[in-house]
């Protein structure tokens, strides 16, 4: 069994010692030394039923047993129609059709490709930009890159960047003005995106993309009410198609399967990805529209994309497991009550925190934000590093939780993001909470 040691896995990690991850147990991860860390963040909001779930497990078995690939350039396979039939049957709106794929940037990938082929079917070719929110993330291939507004992500990559264009993100903790009210400010933030088709010419924008509570950039941001009702509208007004990006925030993390339904509105196209395969097999999906289906079906005949792994039959199996646990009004209701649970428990602990200036999110989808100063909200100095130094700490006292820095006008902020599997209850909500007291403790000190 491996040590603790410096890995060779590229990229991560070349000098640093990474503890080797060997089992399973629940909520918990086993290292080769035997210490345990308590899955706060599932991983990256993937490990939304734990790490051993039998069942999960079993169907995998059962399909490589039966058959571990066929491509789907010949076959399609039971588990892929399953799966599908699954979506479908409780997908907002009229999405229809779904595109497997092996993670959350394939799928934006095929989204943002899917949205430029189906205005070339229709005889609009002008519609050719896309546009995004700054302070977002879709993935790390060039093109979800050239979407996400994660400016850190970005700038190393720049001139190779596909041309997109942003606008700010519904972000009320730093961009609500005082004594505005949380719905005229989601009108205003949605607006934006009205302002920049106009910049644009309308006609020339082919969707708006965005993920209905933010994640992996400023850690669990909700929408202002109205938000998106006022967004689809204006897709709806100037025919650009709205993506919705639920790589992170979907499958039932936020309390509802689809984040969006408790928006009110349904897109013309979703990703989806993460806890679709909660992590026992590596699974993303589009959803696409009847209408945009129709479109390319009555032209050219076929969607010009495609992966070697498209509609693995191994993660599909893996895919209706998971969702056959993760999507009855049970499992959701209890998203909710341990989510509002661990809500109440990080405001009783972090309300009055002198550098905890926000705490939010939906269901299990949970965030804080780090500030030098509550009244001035102003972040910490970059060159600290506060957010690497948390999840250092909490490591160290077998906590797992997902910090990030995500950009203030070109400064970066700190922020950790829980999500923790559905499957938790309220003895993992105390450990939670007074570990990464502990680390956050911890950390603030290590800068002084
Ligand atoms: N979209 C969102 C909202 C994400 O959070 C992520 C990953 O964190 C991605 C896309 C990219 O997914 P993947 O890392 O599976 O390619």
């Amino acid at each position: 069994m491996p040590d603790a040691r410096a890995s060779r896995v590229f990229p991560r990690h070349t000098k640093a010692s990474v503890p080797v991850a060997v089992r399973g147990e629940g909520c918990f991860i086993v290292d080769s030394d035997g210490k345990k860390y308590l899955d706060a963040s599932g991983g990256a909001a993937v490990s939304c039923l734990g790490h051993s779930d039998p069942e999960v497990t079993q169907a995998i078995k059962d399909q490589l047993d039966r058959i571990a690939f066929a491509h789907t350039g010949f076959f399609t396979s039971e588990p892929a129609e399953a799966l599908a039939d699954r979506l479908i049957d409780r997908a907002p709106g009229d999405l229809s059709r779904v595109y497997f794929v092996s993670g959350g940037s394939e799928a934006v990938e095929a989204a943002l490709k899917l949205a430029r082929q189906y205005f070339l079917e229709i005889g609009q070719p002008q519609r050719r930009h896309i546009v995004a929110r700054w302070q977002s993330y879709h993935g790390n291939t060039l093109g979800a890159l050239s979407a996400g507004g994660n400016r850190w992500r970005r700038e190393p990559f720049e001139p190779l960047l596909v041309s997109m264009s942003h606008v700010d993100p519904c972000y009320a903790y730093r961009y609500r003005e005082p004594g505005e009210s949380e719905e005229a400010y989601g009108i205003r933030a949605a607006d934006a995106l009205e302002a920049e088709l106009q910049r644009l010419g309308p006609e020339t924008v082919a969707a708006f993309v965005a993920e209905p509570v933010v994640g992996a950039t400023l850690g669990a941001v909700t929408p202002a009410p109205g938000y998106f009702r006022r967004i689809r509208e204006i897709c709806d007004r100037h025919g650009v198609l709205l993506i919705l990006d639920e790589v992170m925030c979907g499958m039932g993390r936020t309390g509802s399967l689809f984040a969006c339904e408790q928006e009110g509105i349904a897109p013309d196209i979703a990703c989806i990805a993460k806890g679709l395969g909660a992590g026992y097999q590596p699974i993303g999906a589009m959803l696409a529209s009847q209408r945009i289906y129709d479109a390319i079906a009555a032209g050219s005949g076929f969607f010009q994309h495609g992966h070697t792994y498209l509609g693995h039959p191994a993660a599909c199996a893996a895919g209706v497991a998971v969702f056959d646990k993760i999507s009855g009004p049970a499992m959701l209701a209890r998203v909710r009550e341990m989510g509002g649970k661990l809500d109440a428990a990080l405001r009783d602990r972090f309300g009055q925190h002198p550098n905890v200036g926000d705490i939010r999110g939906r269901g299990l989808f949970l965030g804080l934000e780090l500030v030098e100063d509550r009244e001035t909200k102003a972040p910490f100095d970059p060159a600290h590093g506060l957010a690497a130094r948390i999840k250092k700490a909490a490591m160290a006292r077998g906590l797992m939780c997902y910090p990030m820095s995500g950009t203030l006008d070109g400064r970066r902020g700190d922020h950790v993001l829980l999500a923790p599997p559905f499957i938790i209850d309220d003895t993992h909500v105390e450990l939670i909470v007074d570990r990464l007291a502990d680390a956050i403790g911890l950390a603030l000190d290590s800068l002084e």
